[in-house]
């Protein structure tokens, strides 16, 4: 009992001159708590002895951890370049200072400059999307899981949609289609089985309550052996002989052919434009490089009335969004595919990333045992599933320790790599430049410590 009445009373507690430079209310807060804990700590015996000094620290600590920010710059030595745990895609630093003095100042999000009018938050970059993609018209949402609810629910509500069996995929953070569709409010119609499906499977199910026919990427898994899917151009010609919406879900929706022979496997964005689809959904920030959107791309007359429905109002992005959407496509008009990290990320030559792995190599190989390999990674983020591309990975031991352990410290310093045949590696593949002196340093001290 004399313990609990040597607890310290919380109003004098704060007062102490080691919090002075803090703020009153935090520490308060955080006071009550550690205090709180020490007089159960108390009453159920684990402690008979406190000390102030330790109190007081105890309260720093963890203001300290309250007050640095949580999210934190890592180094992605994994090879997954659309890596969506470490935050998908990388935006150059120039763009962010041209977008600075905008997201610092009042703006023409809403305002029309010519008119002195009311102006349209969409209108900044629907010229230069169109321009580079070739679409009528374009509308930006939150994420391509927004685009995808927007969609289904302005065109498909109480109506059928019709989908393969073969593509009714989730995505990680359990994004389902099916649960996607029956909560906006569309009726999922399954065809085919699930390693083929026909065009004749969706033309039998066409009725009168059909809205739309839809086409996912099945963007983390893919059926080989004995199966078949139908090519969107032939639903988008299906769908219009019908007079029903053609969709393509494209999940990452990449504008350039990809390199090493996946073009092959699927074609990109405006291959898909060509055939004048109703409407098509892809993610702003995976193969496209840029921020978290959903990039809605189209016909006039069904993006209009996306336009109309109460939902695009809880799914409307900020200006900061729009802003750097704007610089990226505005650079892939221009052709300078080298400001955008994913890109350049994805088109670096094997000898580029070995140029790099060799300057780590260099700087590390007196207290490290290492070797460059030659090995394959994955684009990531549910773009290509199931296909590698190349790449140069340094394998670093220090002190006989064991895989694990390595992936370990070295995640310890917020360098995250992977493990690859009982050997630890980091990856050049998504490894900037300007991190090589970081992993040099990092190493050192783990060797060191
Ligand atoms: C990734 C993906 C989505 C979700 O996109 P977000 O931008 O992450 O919301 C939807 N559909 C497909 C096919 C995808 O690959």
């Amino acid at each position: 009992m004399f313990l609990l009445k040597s607890i310290p009373k919380v109003d004098k507690f704060v007062l102490h001159e080691d919090f002075k430079e803090y703020s009153t209310a935090l520490i308060t807060s955080l006071t009550k708590e550690v205090l709180q804990n020490l007089r159960e700590n108390i009453l159920n015996e684990n402690i008979t002895e406190f000390k102030k000094e330790d109190l007081i620290l105890e309260v720093l600590q963890k203001y300290k951890k309250i007050t640095t920010p949580s999210l934190k710059k890592l180094i992605n030595a994994t090879g997954v370049i659309v890596h969506t745990n470490l935050g998908r895609s990388l935006i150059d630093e120039k763009v962010f200072e041209k977008i600075k003095t905008l997201a610092s100042s009042y703006n023409n999000l809403e305002y029309d400059l010519d008119k002195g009018k009311r102006g349209e938050r969409y209108s900044h970059i629907s010229d230069v999307i169109c321009r580079v993609l070739g679409c009528e018209d374009v509308l930006i949402v939150n994420n391509n899981a927004s685009a995808v609810f927007l969609i289904l629910n302005t065109f498909a509500k109480r109506k059928e949609v019709i989908v393969s069996r073969g593509e009714l995929v989730e995505i990680g953070g359990s994004f389902r289609i099916p649960d996607v569709m029956r909560d906006s409010g569309a009726k999922l119609v399954e065809v085919g089985a699930t390693n083929k499906t026909h065009l004749h499977d969706y033309e039998d199910a066409i009725t009168q309550k059909t809205s739309m026919l839809m086409k996912v990427h099945k963007s983390n898994y893919s059926i080989e052996g004995f199966s078949s899917e139908v090519k969107f151009k032939e639903l988008v010609e299906l769908a219009s002989r019908h007079d029903v919406i053609d969709y393509y879900d494209m999940g990452s929706g990449h504008l350039f052919d990809l390199p090493y022979g996946l073009d092959a496997y699927e074609p990109s964005v405006l291959e898909y434009m060509k055939l004048n689809p109703s409407l098509l959904s892809f993610s702003g920030d995976k193969l496209l490089g840029s921020v978290q959107a959903g990039i809605i791309v189209g016909k006039k007359e069904y993006i209009s009335k996306l336009k109309k429905n109460q939902l695009l109002r809880m799914l409307r992005v900020d200006k900061i969004t729009l802003a750097i959407l704007e610089e990226n496509i505005t650079s892939v008009l221009l052709g300078k595919l080298e400001d955008i990290p994913t890109l350049k990320m994805l088109f670096s030559s094997v000898d580029e990333l070995k140029q790099n792995a060799k300057k780590f190599q260099n700087g590390i190989s007196d207290i490290a045992e290492c070797q460059i390999i030659e090995t394959k990674t994955v684009i990531g983020g549910g773009t290509t599933p199931n296909r590698t591309i190349p790449t140069i990975a340094l394998s670093i031991k220090v002190k006989n320790f064991k895989p694990n352990k390595m992936e370990k410290l070295f995640r310890a310093k917020r360098i995250i790599g992977r493990i690859e045949n009982e050997r630890f590696l980091i990856d050049f593949r998504a490894i900037q430049e300007k991190e090589i002196q970081e992993l040099i340093n990092a190493t050192k001290e783990i060797v060191n410590d």
